[in-house]
């Protein structure tokens, strides 16, 4: 299966989209976690991206459809999340899915009303050393900016920080949601309201995964 997982940022995309990697055994392709792991291991491509992760701006198209090119084709089924987040990104997408004859088989959209997805993301925090995700407000560290898990400190990443946020939605909407109707041409796009539990949402995604497969 080839699924893709749209939402503007703070939707809990990372988190389902874990959840169903695991359940699923589809590798989950994050070009979030991707970019980070290229900014922390100092790479060039780290380096160009970081500069325009801290604005909240997105990372230029040639280099997130260079990383995900050569991975589109792996025998467990995609599910990717963060991309495509441009419709020149889509149409690569579609080009380098063509040339394997995979097509994508569901595009989710997870929608969160706004004023929420601003208090989840300036609350979030993350270990700088080991990752572990926290929330300031439902999940803080039990002491002050150190993390539970290894002692290292807590950070509010720059891309969380409210201005980059404000920016972020504002990115998401003028350039994501012409891809969502890109992909409501073709019909395969399912729309769950991403609030509630976690569970709850795990629920609805799998539902909406499900229909696909009964429909061949
Ligand atoms: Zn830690």
């Amino acid at each position: 299966m080839r699924i893709v997982l749209m939402g503007p940022p703070g939707a809990g995309k990372g988190t389902q989209a874990r959840r169903l990697a695991e359940s699923t055994g589809m590798k989950h392709l994050s070009t979030g976690d991707m970019l980070r792991a290229e900014v922390a291991a100092g790479t060039e491509l780290g380096l160009l991206a970081k500069s325009f992760m801290d604005k909240g701006d997105y990372v230029p198209d040639s280099h997130i459809i260079a990383m995900i090119e050569q991975l589109v084709d792996d025998p467990a089924g995609i599910l990717l999340d963060g991309f495509p987040r441009t419709i020149v990104q889509a149409e690569a997408l579609d080009e380098a899915l063509e040339k394997v004859g995979l097509p994508i088989d569901k595009v989710v959209h997870m929608s969160v009303d706004t004023d929420e997805l601003v208090l989840r993301l300036s609350n979030r925090a993350i270990c700088k050393k080991c990752q572990t995700p926290y929330n300031l407000i439902s999940n803080a560290p039990s002491k002050d900016g150190v993390c539970d898990n290894c002692g290292s400190e807590v950070i509010v990443r720059d891309d969380d920080k409210p201005e980059a946020v404000k920016n972020r939605m504002k990115v998401y909407e003028e350039l994501t949601a012409p891809v969502l109707n890109y992909y409501r041409q073709r019909g395969n796009v399912a729309e769950i309201v991403a609030t509630g539990t976690p569970d709850s949402v795990f629920e609805k995604l799998s539902q909406a995964i499900e229909l696909t497969q009964s429909a061949g």
